[in-house]
Order: C-alpha cells, then structure tokens, then sequence
C-alpha cells in the first residue's frame, strides 16, 4: 500500500466543482487510486490568483470546494496524525493530510496559516515557485534567503505543528529554514540534483541537512525533474533516485511525493511508466530490482512519512 506525499487532486476538485460537477474525487479519480494501491495521501492547497480573485479569495474558494467534496466522499477521511491515518485504514476508508502548497495568500498576515491548521493542514511550503512576503521559490533568486516575516512564519508554522515543506524553496531560504527549525523538515516532491541537476531538486548536502533534522524527502514523477535527457525519464531513473537518497541519508528519510499531474494538460508529464496513481507498483517493482528488500519499500511506500505525521 502507499502513502502519496504530495497530490494535487483538490486542484482538479475545485476546477471541476466550480463547472457545477459533484463528487469529483469519486467519479474521476478513486478508480485509478485504487489500482495504485493508495492508502493515504497529502492533498495539497495550491492557490494562485484566478478570475482577478486575490490569492487568499482563491484560498477560499479551494477550502469550501473541498469541504463539499469531502462531504461527498464518505470513503475518504481527513486526517492530521498518523493514528487517526490506521484507524481510517483499518475502517476501509482512504485516508487525507492536508498540505499548502505555497503561502502567498498570508500577505503580510500571519494569522492566515492558523486558518490553514483550522482547515486541517498539517504540513506547509512558505512558496510555491513564486516570491512574496515570506521566501523565494525556485523560480526565484537562490540567494535570497527568508524574510523576517518567513522567519516568523516558520516559528507560527512549528507552533501550530504544521511541518515545514522546504520543496519549491529556493537554496537561500532552504538554508534559512535548517539553521531555523529544531524539529523534522520535509521535502514532500523534491529528487536528487546528483542525477537531474535543476533548482527543484536537492543536492546531497541537502539531503543530509533534511536527514539531519529527523525529516524526509518524496520522490517526484514529473519529468523534468527526473532526468535531463528525454529518453531517460523513466520510472527506473525515479527509483535510481530514490536509491541515491537511500545512499545519501539512509532509507528511513525517503519517502513518496509522487505529484502525479496528468488532469493539468498536455505537457505535464510523468516519466514513463508512470504515468498516473495506477501505476506505481512499476516503481516499486524497479526498487525490488535494484536491490531493495522489501522492508525498504515498505518504509518508502509509507512507514516513514507516517512516521513522521505522528
Ligand atoms: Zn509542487
């Protein structure tokens, strides 16, 4: 069974719902879960500003979209530990953490991230790509580090023990947050720059700076971040990453942020052999074959993250 770090689908429920469609997730989506053998996953809030609404409306509209598409799923439960996560599974139901995916909706107001923890959020990235009022994405400037307010959402972020998600930091607000926090970072679908050399991914120092603080890191399925060359941006090159962070930070600190984004459209691919939620036995399949036992994949498959979430 697996434990999908970060997904996306609350994305493809608010699009849907606003075009008047209901039970989104069970129409659309619970199918292809299945067949991938998800127990649990991360279900991320990414708002960017739609239809001239500010970034903190769309937040809005993604929360109440949500909460009516929850209440039409009674086989999925919202979840913010790790127990609450096996009880869930013991009732045959798929279980949900919540995650946001970019706070640029806090402004210069912080109190919005105790509205993310209200709405459930148990784990949190301070950017998406973008820069606002509290860090640099990795789109941005690597050096730029944290702002004082960023600062002080780490503190508010720990405090409400919300997770700091270091994926899509840049490197100086990466660094920020590890000379900040005294609790587990996660980098919920972020690879290894030692096979595909891009600012989303992590370079071995930093994969010792997150094992370092008792966290973990998902891999990612999106091509571009598996590897440089078309022709090996396979599910093979994802497991060999994930193997290399195995080598780097010791199997307990790895973990599964697949990110799957089929439903955003043409050009957002998964590596092959991998395209959707159903497929991820293939890269559990690749891990057996390049020597994992199958202690370790169930470690990355979900123990760790939910080790973690406790
Ligand atoms: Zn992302």
């Amino acid at each position: 069974m697996v434990f999908d770090g970060h997904s996306d689908l609350l994305f493809d429920v608010t699009r849907r719902r606003l075009a008047g469609e209901t039970r989104v997730l069970e129409r659309c989506h619970l199918d292809r879960l299945r067949r991938g053998s998800v127990e649990g996953m991360v279900l991320s809030v990414w708002a960017e500003p739609a239809d001239g609404r500010s970034y903190l409306e769309r937040t809005e509209q993604i929360f109440s979209c949500a909460r009516a598409e929850f209440a039409e799923t009674p086989w999925l439960k919202t979840v913010r530990t790790a127990a609450e996560a096996e009880a869930a599974k013991r009732e045959g139901k798929l279980y949900a953490f919540i995650g946001v995916e970019g706070m640029a909706a806090v402004g210069r107001d912080l109190s919005v991230i105790d509205r993310y923890a209200d709405f459930g959020a148990r784990m949190g990235m301070l950017t998406w790509n973008e820069e606002n009022t509290l860090a640099t994405g990795a789109k941005g400037d690597p050096q730029k580090g944290l702002t004082d307010l960023g600062k002080q959402a780490v503190r508010r972020m720990e405090a409400l023990n919300m997770t700091v998600d270091v994926s899509h930091l840049n490197d100086g607000g990466f660094w920020d947050v590890m000379r900040l926090t005294h609790v587990p970072v996660i980098a919920s679908h972020s690879n290894c720059r030692a096979l595909c050399d891009v600012r989303r991914n992590l370079t071995d120092e930093q994969l010792r700076a997150v094992r370092d603080t008792g966290g973990l890191v998902g891999v990612n399925v999106y091509h571009a971040f598996v590897h440089a060359e078309p022709e090996k941006q396979t599910v093979e090159m994802l497991a060999r990453h994930a193997c290399h962070m195995a080598e780097v930070m010791g199997v307990e600190h790895v973990a599964c942020g697949f990110d799957f984004c089929e439903y955003f459209g043409p050009g957002e691919d998964s590596a092959k052999g991998i395209d959707d939620c159903s497929k991820t036995a293939a890269f559990f399949e690749w891990l057996e074959k390049l020597g994992m036992e199958e202690r370790e994949r169930r470690m990355i498959a979900r123990e760790n993250l939910l080790r973690l979430l406790t």
